[in-house]
């Protein structure tokens, strides 16, 4: 499924198979997460991505050839490709630990053709093996939702009551990584969507209820995961003293001005910006030990539109992934 220009909608189409390159393998798709990002570079939020492009970086597959130098994997492995696809390794961030802020950068699914597709290819040091004991569509929306709201989830430190704003995708995986860390978790949703909040509380969050609601206690931190930058200054109005509040989207509109008498008392406001390596393999090693279980709507690739709607509509429970050739469940 190729986007040719933004704010179109996507076209199937028959391309040449992939050849993998230096360092590269090719992999058999068998699923694909959709995630917010993809609607944010299909309606021209975020401006530059190549184009026609094969959109997607929560790819679960299998290798089955390798390009020259690649030797991680053996055809037949099964990996994963995440939005980080490929670094420079000698900028100050990439030589700092901070690859996430490497200034050139590439990302699946954006710069690189990612995984709206039957075969893909993939820098082999930026894919991550996926444990046995996850399915093929359950697995998928660890690779962004997961993975980069765990990234938020150390962010906010040590907090003990965590909101989470807006309860898609991401919010439905950290539940249920912050209640096992001990966490009490409080669930912002869309005013009136009981759903959602009833699906909240069924994950372990203590507390549903509207976005501009209250909660019974005041949060020590909170992750935004809707991109709408009101949400922000709620949840510092919802915070107390020494509270992180941090932002785990790549767009967001923009940030409403407020008095500085609720930023006081050491909250901070943050965002978190892409992933690292580290961070997958940790998360990837942590899931499993929750158990993380994912709630997939599952869509056929060719119905890739439709679940990009529904997500902008806000009609999922959980997670939105395309079926390429899942095997099992
Ligand atoms: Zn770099
Ligand atoms: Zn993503």
């Amino acid at each position: 499924m190729i986007l040719e220009q933004q704010r179109q909608p996507l076209q199937p189409a028959e391309l040449p198979e992939p050849v993998p390159g230096l360092g590269q393998v090719q992999i058999e798709v068998r699923t694909c997460g959709v995630c917010r990002t993809d609607l944010h570079i299909l309606d021209g939020d975020l401006a530059r991505p190549k184009l026609p492009l094969v959109m997607g970086h929560q790819i679960v597959g299998v290798v089955r050839a390798a390009g020259d130098g690649a030797e991680r994997f053996a055809p037949g492995d099964r990996v994963g490709v995440p939005w980080l696809g490929w670094t420079c390794g000698e900028c100050r961030y990439c030589r700092s630990g901070r690859e996430n802020l490497c200034d050139r950068a590439k990302f699946t699914g954006y710069d690189l053709d990612g995984g709206y597709a039957e075969v893909a290819v993939a820098d082999e040091r930026f894919c991550f093996p996926i444990p046995s004991s996850m399915s093929d569509l359950g697995a998928a929306p660890l690779l962004c939702a997961g993975l980069i709201g765990y990234r938020a989830l150390r962010l906010v430190g040590e907090a003990e009551r965590i909101g989470f704003y807006g309860f898609g995708a991401a919010a439905h995986i950290l539940c249920q990584v912050a209640v096992h860390e001990g966490r009490r978790v409080f669930a912002f949703t869309r005013e009136g969507d009981t759903e959602t909040q009833a699906f909240a509380r069924q994950l372990g969050a203590e507390w549903a209820g509207g976005s501009e609601e209250a909660p019974p206690e005041q949060l020590d931190g909170a992750i935004v995961f809707a991109p709408v930058g009101a949400l922000m200054t709620a949840a510092l109005r919802a915070s107390a003293k020494g509270a992180r509040i941090i932002s785990a989207g790549i767009h967001m509109s923009d940030i409403p001005s407020f008095p500085y008498a609720e930023l006081w008392g050491e909250r901070l406001l943050g965002s978190v910006a892409n992933l690292t390596r580290r961070d997958g393999e940790e998360f990837v090693a942590l899931a499993p030990r929750v158990p993380v279980r994912t709630e997939v709507e599952v869509y056929p690739l060719g119905a890739a539109n439709e679940a990009l709607d529904d997500l902008r509509a806000g009609r999922l429970r959980g997670a939105a992934v395309l079926s390429v050739a899942a095997s099992g469940s």
